[in-house]
């Protein structure tokens, strides 16, 4: 099993709510359903929402209360952004979106070379102003590292003003790589498990997300 750098470990949140690790034990068996899996994806992922969004900065406003006036906090959900990178990314934003209605949203359409295991990008589409927004990006599984490394390559092109990654599952190659490639982006998962196999599928992991969340297999 590789070890992973003090540097590398430090850059990882994990989130480790009962919540979350419940709902993560449900989709990791064999037998949910596709239903199930999807919903229960949308719940942890709106539960992962409140842990990467902790540090958002707000902003004080005047409002009124029935009784009085009074400085209040609010945040600027537009400034958000959450990048799914396809497919298996877009079962995150449904329940990220829930809990940040405002922010937009950009898609990368990447896929991994089944023989190479490097990434390959077929679609880009982010929002305008990319500068002043702060970037999240989605996908369940951090497995290689590859797809996610190259996507945030691609964003950082755009020039946002800071970029975080949220996924479900990860395995110390996902991180490692992840952090090698930019070393400054924090990784949000429920979970580090073992290793990759052969395929650059996690073990224990949950199978193929993306198969799992669209009923595909
Ligand atoms: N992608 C998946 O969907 N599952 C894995 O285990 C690895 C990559």
């Amino acid at each position: 099993m590789i070890q992973l750098s003090d540097a590398a470990r430090a850059q990882v949140c994990l989130i480790d709510h009962p919540l979350v690790q419940h709902k993560l034990t449900l989709m990791r068996k064999k037998d949910t359903s596709t239903n199930s899996f999807r919903r229960l994806l949308g719940e942890l992922s709106s539960l992962m929402a409140y842990e990467v969004t902790r540090d958002m900065a707000t902003q004080a406003v005047q409002i009124e209360t029935p009784l009085e006036s009074m400085q209040a906090q609010q945040i600027d959900g537009k400034k958000l952004v959450f990048v799914s990178i396809l497919r298996a990314g877009n079962g995150i934003l449904d329940g990220v979106l829930q809990v940040v209605p405002g922010a937009r949203v950009g898609h990368i359409g990447i896929y991994r070379d089944p023989t190479t295991l490097q990434a390959v990008e077929y679609y880009f589409k982010m929002p305008k102003d990319m500068h002043e927004r702060d970037v999240i990006v989605v996908d369940p599984m951090l497995a290689t590292g590859n797809s996610a490394a190259a996507a945030i390559t691609r964003i950082k092109q755009c020039q946002p003003k800071s970029i975080k990654f949220l996924c479900l599952l990860t395995a110390p190659e996902g991180i490692r790589t992840l952090h090698a490639a930019h070393p400054e982006v924090p990784i949000f998962t429920a979970a580090i498990d073992r290793e990759l196999n052969d395929h650059g599928y996690i073990l224990p992991g949950l199978g193929d997300a993306g198969d799992r969340i669209f009923g595909t297999q």
